[in-house]
C-alpha cells in the first residue's frame, strides 16, 4: 500500500501544474503578447507564483512528504518514488527559506524588468535600466540572506541552479582551465584568420527555417512533441514531456545565429522529451540542473553540429536549400568558417574556445554585484574593463557588453557559471558515451543520431531531476565534473584547424 505516497503525487502534481502554466505564461510574453500586456502578465505571474509558493509550503507538503517517506521506508535510492520525496524535501527546505511575500515580489519585478532591459538593450541605453537593474540587485541580495549561505552570498544564488555547486568550486574549476584557454587563443591568434564569407551572404528566412527544422528533426527533436517559433532570445521551455517548445532568433545577413541556434535549443528540448514517462506530472519532469542542460545543448550545437562528420552528411543538403551560396564553395571552407576563433563581443555568438571567458566575466561581476564592491552605476565600465583584460577586445558600446543578456533583468543572478559547466560537461558525457558506442562518430559522418540519442537517453535523460549534477555525473562518467575532457576536445579540434 502507498496510500500516503499516491496522496503526496497527487498533491505535487497540482503545484507542478501551476509551475507549467506559469512556464506557458511566460512562454507566451516572449513569443506572442503585445507589450501592452506587461503590467497584468505580471500581475498573473505574481499571484501564480504566490499560490504555488503557499500550496508547497503548506504543513500538509511537510505531513505527506514525512508519511511518505516512512512509508517508502527502504526502497532504493534510484527508484522514482524514492526520488520524488527526496527531491521534494530538498525543493521544501529551499522553498521554506523564501516567504510568500517576498517570491511574489521578486516574479513581479522579474516580469516588470524584462520589457524595460529589451528596450533599454534596443536603444543601448544603460541609464534607462539602471534603476531597474539596482532593484533587481537589491532583491536577490535579500534573497541570499534569506536563503542563507556559509561563505560568500552567490553561493546562495548558485546553489539554485547547480545544488551542493559553491562559489569556491566554480572559482576552481574555472582557474582550473582558464590559463589554458587564454594560451589557446593566443596561439590561435597567431595564425592568418579564418574567413567567415560563406556564413554572411544573406539567407532568406523561410529558407533559413525549413534548412533549420529539416537539421534538427533528423537529430532527434520529434515535432509531435515540440514546436518552434521566434524571439529575441531564443529559449526552450517545457510543459509537459509531451509539449517541450523551442524559440529562435533569425537573422538575413548570417546564417549560424538560427542554424546553430536551433541545435542548441533542440539539445535542451531533447533532454526534456527524453525525460522517463513513470515520473511524468511531477516535479521530476526536468532536467536535473542547468548545467547538465546546458551539457546537452552544447553536445547538440558544438560537439555533433560543428564537427566535420556532421557537415560530411549534412553539406549536401545544405547546398541543396542555398544553391546560390553555397554550390560554389568546398565544405572544407564552409567547416573553418563555422569554427572560426575570434574574440568577440555577444556571447551566445562566440565560438567554443572563447566561449567560457565571456561566462568568466559575467561571474566575476556577479559576485562582485552580490557584496556590493560592484556597484551598479559602475558596471559598463567594470564590464568593458574585464572584458578587454580577458577576450583583448573592447565592447563598443553597452548593447555588446553589459545590456546583451537577458538573465540579470529576469534575477537570474547566478546562472551563467551554468554554461560554462554544460561546455565542460558535454565533454565529459561524450567521451564516456564513445568509450561505450565508438561507432557514433561514424553514424553522425552519415547522417544518423539515434546511437547517441539513445545512449543520452538512458544514461542522462530519463533520469530527469532523480540525481543532482554531481550524482549524475559521477553515475555517468565515474568521476565528478572536470575540465580535461573539454581542453583534450578543444585542443585536438582546434590544434588541426589552425594547424597548431
Ligand atoms: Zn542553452
Amino acid at each position: 500500500m502507498s496510500v500516503k505516497f499516491d496522496e503526496l503525487r497527487r498533491h505535487l502534481a497540482d503545484i507542478h501544474n501551476l509551475d507549467m502554466a506559469a512556464s506557458l505564461l511566460d512562454w507566451d510574453q516572449q513569443v506572442n503578447m503585445p507589450p501592452g500586456g506587461s503590467e497584468a502578465r505580471a500581475a498573473q505571474q505574481a499571484t501564480l507564483a504566490r499560490l504555488r509558493h503557499e500550496m508547497f509550503t503548506s504543513d500538509r507538503t511537510a505531513r505527506l512528504i514525512e508519511e511518505a517517506g516512512r512509508e517508502l521506508d527502504g526502497a532504493p535510492f534510484e527508484s522514482d518514488a524514492a526520488s520524488l520525496v527526496r527531491v521534494a524535501a530538498r525543493d521544501l527546505e529551499l522553498a521554506n527559506r523564501l516567504p510568500a511575500a517576498f517570491v511574489s515580489r521578486l516574479a513581479e519585478a522579474s516580469s516588470l524588468a524584462q520589457p524595460i532591459w529589451a528596450r533599454a538593450r534596443a536603444a543601448n541605453d544603460f541609464a534607462a535600466f539602471r534603476p531597474t537593474l539596482e532593484r533587481m540587485v537589491e532583491l536577490k541580495v535579500e534573497e541570499a540572506g534569506l536563503r542563507g549561505y556559509s561563505d560568500h552570498p552567490y553561493d546562495a544564488m548558485l546553489g539554485q541552479y547547480e545544488p551542493g555547486m559553491t562559489t569556491a568550486d566554480v572559482d576552481r574549476i574555472f582557474e582550473e582551465h582558464r590559463p589554458a584557454l587564454v594560451a589557446l587563443i593566443a596561439a590561435i591568434g597567431g595564425k592568418p584568420e579564418i574567413s567567415e564569407a560563406p556564413l554572411t551572404q544573406g539567407f532568406d528566412l523561410e529558407r533559413q527555417r525549413t534548412f533549420g527544422i529539416e537539421m534538427i528533426r533528423a537529430l532527434g527533436y520529434d515535432f509531435e512533441r515540440g514546436r518552434q517559433d521566434v524571439s529575441v532570445h531564443p529559449f526552450a521551455s517545457h510543459f509537459s514531456r509531451n509539449d517541450v517548445r523551442i524559440t529562435t532568433r533569425f537573422e538575413k545577413e548570417h546564417l549560424s545565429p538560427a542554424l546553430f541556434g536551433m541545435m542548441h535549443e533542440a539539445g535542451h528540448a531533447m533532454y526534456e522529451q527524453g525525460v522517463g514517462a513513470g515520473i511524468a506530472g511531477t516535479p521530476l519532469e526536468s532536467g536535473t540542473s542547468l548545467g547538465v542542460h546546458e551539457s546537452q545543448s552544447r553536445l547538440w550545437e558544438n560537439i555533433v553540429g560543428r564537427s566535420r562528420g556532421f557537415w560530411n552528411w549534412g553539406y549536401p543538403r545544405l547546398v541543396a536549400a542555398f544553391p546560390a551560396q553555397f554550390a560554389a564553395i568546398d565544405p572544407e571552407s564552409f567547416y573553418r568558417a563555422i569554427n572560426r576563433v575570434r574574440p568577440s563581443y555577444i556571447r551566445v555568438e562566440a565560438d567554443e574556445a572563447t566561449y567560457n571567458l565571456h561566462i568568466m566575466v559575467r561571474f566575476g561581476i556577479e559576485k562582485d554585484l552580490m557584496t556590493g564592491a560592484l556597484p551598479v552605476a559602475d558596471l559598463p565600465k567594470e564590464w568593458n574593463g574585464r572584458f578587454e583584460a580577458l577576450l583583448g577586445v573592447r565592447p563598443p558600446d553597452d548593447r555588446h557588453g553589459c545590456l546583451q543578456d537577458v538573465h540579470w533583468s529576469a534575477g537570474y543572478i547566478g546562472y551563467f557559471p551554468a554554461y560554462a559547466l554544460g561546455n565542460l560537461l558535454s565533454a565529459q558525457y561524450y567521451a564516456k558515451a564513445l568509450r561505450d558506442q565508438p561507432s557514433i562518430p561514424d553514424e553522425i559522418a552519415a547522417g544518423r543520431f539515434s546511437t547517441l540519442l539513445s545512449w543520452l537517453n538512458t544514461n542522462i535523460h530519463q533520469h530527469g531531476r532523480k540525481f543532482t549534477s554531481a550524482e549524475l555525473t559521477e553515475r555517468v562518467t565515474g568521476e565528478p565534473i572536470q575540465s580535461r575532457d573539454y581542453l583534450a576536445y578543444l585542443t585536438t579540434k582546434f590544434g588541426e584547424i589552425y594547424g597548431l
